[in-house]
């Protein structure tokens, strides 16, 4: 039982830093915990006030005698901002790190935008004369000037930050259309309500059958008052996303706001104006670019109930609402919603807490779900709704798994199979659109020595260094460049060189296969400038090439109806990832690029590249069948005792002096091991396949166990043993529980 109490006496991400130390009488000791609303005797006059628990200690900050008391407790936490309290409690006890940490991340930075207003674009012109000038600027290819015409025909307000931002309209374009008499900017506060010229309300869709036994299923036992989390399992097109808004408006008509979590890479264009078009100025979207201003703004209208829905990446969860209606996670599985920073925290699960804590239900979508909630779904802890069918009726893209072992026994040393060939031919003639994706980037593996066998590595990284175009070595992890080495140091030996693999190779040896094809290709080399994204995946919707060749970001997000081919260079790459989601990883990449082909009027095809054409990963993907990989997946998940069939708890240990790194390693093992049983496994440590990382070392120590409860308790008398113990001085462990 601690003896003190640190307190904060302000919610607000500033004031985090500026706890008070107070004692805790024996008698609030049982209630004193963190997160817990106390009564405080504040300033010279001891005035009572409110504060909240952030952190318990046995250590005074300073003479004991002149530290005051808490008063008493109180009641249980209702607003918003201390929901958030609690809910940082509780991601510090699941994830780790400090209360401060945790609270940080909870809390939003208060930090005023000079003056707001929200600046829109708006057609001017009548419908007639707009049509007629974009005609005009497609004949002469003033693409973005069509776009912004196009985009405008369909919706006549557009917001400005979406017109330059996911429209990708530069401002020339802008002040051209606006000198033709075409179109205007206008300063509103705000935007108009989503009413067309015509005055018709935004027509929205008739749900189909099988959307609306969704929809019905869920707004029930809303209506009701019962909440619940739900896992809708429905392929790509399948009218997910429809359902959604359907569930939002729902809820919103009942005065209840709902949040929305998507991948950021998945908010296209045509997803902001489909909330637009239906919600107006009642949404809100959250953005990493946005300034802590905007943020903020975000914030305060959220809490003044200005907005019905906010949708943005993982932090959007922590949006003040007052009457919490839904949680809505698309693309569930994906891993972008587990923190990369401590506390490494999952959104799922912390969308679970917050739901429970504000009376709210989640639901949770995908076309391929994550492993463990589509284990809680078929053991009836989340309720389970299925739409297999595209809303266009369109069948799902016909797959063909090619063994490129027999293309080498055949002679063909090349990475594109005579079938994928043959099909890439057959859409160039027809000019439809092709996707080629490969899970790697850089020009080639990595450099070495033909004759020692010398790997060139990274000075300050456990890695091989990766040659890019134009003979440069860049480190993937740190950034380091090195120039190209044309001898090998070790031996001397001019036959060192690159191994060929990845993007820029596909798109030399596909640009030589096909010379009059337009190429793009996109990966972490191609899209480190802001927006490059967008603008490649734009122009590829454009038509302004014939083949996009990428890595997995590929496979997100946009719908691209000319694409009738797929093709997966090697769909190997990601089973061997010493990672016991490998399979899962792989499945969900397959499944997903297979959903980018055939979303227009014609059938699509899919062509995976394999050199393990058994593994069932691969042959359910090809299949698009979803239960078959996940049946498999669950017994070697059973079998090997991995989430969800046990809990897993990962320990990173890093520091800068090796030896150190180890000797801390080995005392928490000790640690552990005095807690060993049946229901707990400690194993390691290791040396993790990236053993050093800007000049930062790690190791790795793994607890399996059958309760997640039981590995957060451990993880609490853990952090206890590590602030006390000599060998983690300049030390740091992070944990993760899966
Ligand atoms: P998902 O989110 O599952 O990929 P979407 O909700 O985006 O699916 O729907 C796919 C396409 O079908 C979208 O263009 C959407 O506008 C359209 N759509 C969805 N539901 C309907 C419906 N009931 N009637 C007509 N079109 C629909
Ligand atoms: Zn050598
Ligand atoms: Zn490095």
């Amino acid at each position: 039982m601690s003896r003190y109490a640190k307190v904060i006496v302000d919610i607000s991400h500033e004031k985090v830093d500026r706890a008070f130390t107070y004692a805790i009488p024996a008698d609030l000791r049982k209630q004193i915990a963190e997160g817990v609303k106390v009564r405080i005797p504040f300033g010279r006059a001891d005035k009572e006030i409110t504060g909240y628990v952030i952190e318990l200690t046995d250590e005074a900050a300073f003479d004991p005698s002149r530290i005051k008391d808490i008063s008493q407790v109180e009641g249980k936490a209702i607003a918003p901002d201390e929901r958030m309290i609690t809910l940082a409690a509780w991601i510090r006890r699941n994830y780790g790190g400090t209360m401060a940490g945790a609270l940080k991340t909870v809390l939003p930075v208060k930090k005023k935008i000079s003056h707001l207003t929200r600046r829109i674009i708006v057609l001017t012109s009548d419908r007639a004369k707009a049509v007629e000038y974009m005609s005009l600027c497609e004949r002469k290819k003033y693409r973005a000037r069509a776009r912004l015409l196009g985009a405008l025909l369909k919706e006549p307000v557009i917001p400005y930050e979406v017109v330059t931002g996911k429209l990708n309209i530069t401002k020339p374009v802008i002040s051209a259309l606006e000198k033709g008499g075409l179109i205007a900017v206008e300063e509103k506060d705000e935007l108009r309500n989503p009413v067309d010229a015509n005055g018709k309300a935004h027509e929205r869709p008739e749900l189909n059958p099988e959307q609306k036994k969704v929809c019905d299923g869920i707004i029930e036992d809303f209506d009701e008052g019962r909440t619940g989390t739900y896992l809708i399992h429905g392929v790509t097109g399948s009218g997910k996303t429809e359902v959604y808004i359907e569930l939002i408006a729902h809820a919103a008509a009942m005065g209840r706001p709902s949040i929305m979590l998507i991948p950021e890479i998945a908010l296209t264009y045509q997803t902001v104006m489909r909330f637009y078009g239906r919600f107006g100025n009642r949404v809100s979207f959250l953005h990493s670019r946005m300034s802590e201003g905007e943020k903020y703004d975000q914030y305060l209208r959220a809490r003044d109930g200005e907005i019905d829905v906010i949708i943005g990446p993982r932090s959007a969860l922590f949006t003040p609402f007052k009457e919490l209606g839904f949680i809505i996670i698309d693309e569930e599985h994906e891993g972008a919603y587990r923190s990369e920073s401590v506390p490494k925290y999952d959104a799922r699960g912390v969308a679970l807490k917050l739901a429970e804590l504000a009376g709210a239900s989640v639901v949770l979508g995908s076309a391929t779900p994550s492993v463990e909630s589509y284990n809680a779904a078929v053991g009836g802890q989340f309720r389970l709704f299925n739409l297999p069918h595209r809303v266009s009726g369109n069948p799902l893209p016909r797959s063909v798994v090619v063994d490129m072992r027999n293309e080498l026994k055949e002679g063909n040393r090349s990475i594109i199979s005579t079938a994928l060939k043959e099909a890439i031919e057959a859409r160039l003639e027809r000019h439809e659109q092709v996707m080629l994706f490969i899970n790697r980037r850089g020009m080639a593996g990595f450099v070495s020595c033909r004759s020692c066998g010398y790997v060139v590595k990274c000075p300050h990284c456990d890695v091989s260094m990766k040659e890019h175009r134009g003979g440069r070595l860049i480190c993937h992890y740190c950034g380091h460049e090195a120039p190209y080495v044309n001898v090998c140091p070790e031996c001397g030996s001019a036959s060192i060189r690159g191994f060929k693999g990845g993007t820029q190779m596909a798109e030399d040896i596909v640009g030589r296969m096909f010379p009059s094809a337009d190429i793009l290709r996109m990966d972490a080399d191609t899209t480190k400038r802001k927006d490059s994204h967008e603008k490649i995946l734009s122009a590829f919707a454009n038509f302004e090439a014939d083949i996009l060749i990428g890595t997995q970001m590929i496979v997100k997000g946009h719908d691209f109806p000319n694409v009738t081919l797929v093709g997966v260079l090697a769909a190997d790459i990601s089973l061997y990832s010493p990672d016991y989601r490998a399979g899962e990883r792989t499945f969900q990449l397959l499944a997903q690029a297979a959903g980018r082909a055939g979303r227009g009027n014609v059938e699509g095809e899919v062509i995976i590249q394999t050199y393990s054409p058994d593994n069932y990963s691969i042959v359910a993907a090809a299949k698009q069948d979803y239960e078959a990989f996940y049946k498999e997946e669950i017994a070697f998940r059973k079998a090997m005792g991995y989430p969800p069939a046990a809990h897993l708890e990962s320990l990173l240990i890093t520091g800068k002096d090796e030896n150190a790194v180890i000797r801390a390693a080995d005392a928490l093992k000790g640690f552990f091991a005095d807690h060993e049983s049946d229901a707990l496994r400690v194993m390691g440590p290791s040396r993790p396949p990236v053993s050093k990382i800007n000049d930062t070392y790690r190791r790795m120590l793994y607890l399996k166990a059958r309760s997640r409860g039981s590995l957060a308790d451990l993880k609490d008398a853990a952090e206890t043993f590590i602030k006390n113990a000599p060998e983690f001085k300049s030390i740091q462990v992070q944990f993760e529980i899966s």
